[in-house]
């Protein structure tokens, strides 16, 4: 059997939902797509600039031969109501964080396999080796939509994975996914922030993704903060609008943690969390904020209170205008101001 098929068959044993491979040197118009993106949007110029490290790889790696690419389904875990709609589901369900997830244990057999067929390779589980929506599309795994998002035939409630090898190898799939329905603009008319602003085209800047986790750091006296809604960590704007991944969410099974999470991750839980609390029951699970950002919940917390005001809320409004941190106080200032006028 040809170690390709071996890989494939192997991941597929350990529950990916798709594997492929491909040559490394098919991978080299990444760079190009980069490019376009930063002429369609400027202002993402210091975004994209970041990503600059998934671009020549040979150069970086100059022993890589192959990528291999797996995608994990996940769209079929239970998601509790009081979280629907502030957290995004990618987060909640984060398998490359949540050691007990089934999809953080076959991440590290699948590397383990690797390494025990004598292969060299390099992977980087939270954040991608490669650019990994267009390394899954080269390997045939499935289509990037108008929303950005990489679909299969589960939708894009997916994970990528990737591991750069040292082996020449190739195992493209095809998919006969349809493309996106003549006329459709769901996801456009949904983002909240008009970040996603045509096809293919968004400011992650002013995404809601960015603004409640890397980004953000103003919210107080940002004018984008009201158009943010209900969201508090992360968006699922674009993918819960889209036709095509209509009924492919199932809610079948818990997804390790979850439920006990759920009920700290309320807003009025999350205002009324302690700093060591966060930091070994929270931050381990969302990452995208470190072990120091507690603030940076409760901010985006005051947001979503000012966004979705009712009277129980104002206590805890009230109350954060006292708060030790600059950034708690500023956006519960500016709420006292905008809701109770004073
Ligand atoms: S994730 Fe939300 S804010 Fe970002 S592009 Fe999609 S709908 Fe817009
Ligand atoms: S909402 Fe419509 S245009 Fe947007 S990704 Fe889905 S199918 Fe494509």
């Amino acid at each position: 059997m040809r170690v390709e098929n071996l890989i494939q068959d192997k991941a597929y044993e350990f529950g990916y939902e798709k594997c492929g491979i491909v040559r490394i040197q098919d991978l080299e118009g990444y760079d190009k797509c980069l490019r376009e993106r930063i002429d369609k949007v400027p202002a993402s110029k210091m975004f994209y600039r970041s990503q600059s490290r998934l671009t020549d790889l040979q150069g970086r790696y100059p022993w890589a031969k192959s990528v291999i690419v797996a995608v994990s389904h996940f769209g079929h875990y239970k998601a509790p109501e009081q979280l629907k709609g502030h957290i995004a589901k990618h987060y909640l369900f984060d398998g490359r964080v949540n050691t007990e997830s089934k999809e953080f244990k076959r991440s590290v057999a699948m590397e383990q396999f690797l390494q025990d067929l004598g292969l060299k390779t390099a992977s980087n589980r939270n954040f991608g080796i490669v650019g990994l929506r267009w390394a899954a599309m080269k390997a045939g795994l499935g289509i990037i939509r108008k929303n950005n998002f990489f679909y299969t035939e589960s939708g894009s409630w997916v994970g990528l994975e990737a591991w750069i090898t040292d082996r020449d190898m190739e195992l493209v799939e095809s998919t006969n996914l349809p493309i996106c329905p003549e006329g459709c603009s769901n996801c456009i008319k949904a983002c909240p922030t008009c970040s996603l602003s045509s096809p293919y085209t968004m400011n992650p800047l002013s995404c809601v993704s960015f603004l409640t986790t890397f980004g953000g750091r103003d919210l107080a006296n940002d004018p984008l903060g009201k158009s943010i809604g209900t969201w508090i960590y992360g968006c699922d704007a674009c993918q819960d609008a889209c036709p095509m991944n209509s009924g492919k969410w199932t809610e079948k099974d818990e997804f390790p943690g979850v439920l006990e999470i759920s009920l700290c991750l309320t807003p009025e839980n999350i205002m009324k969390m302690e700093e060591e609390f966060y930091k070994h029951n929270i931050q381990p699970k969302f990452f995208y904020l470190s072990p120091d950002e507690l603030w940076k919940w409760k901010v985006n917390v005051l947001n979503f209170m000012r966004n979705n005001y009712q009277e129980s809320y104002k206590q805890y409004i009230l109350e954060a205008c006292n708060n030790e941190n600059e950034k708690i106080r500023d956006i519960a200032q500016m709420i006292c101001k905008d809701i109770f006028n004073r």
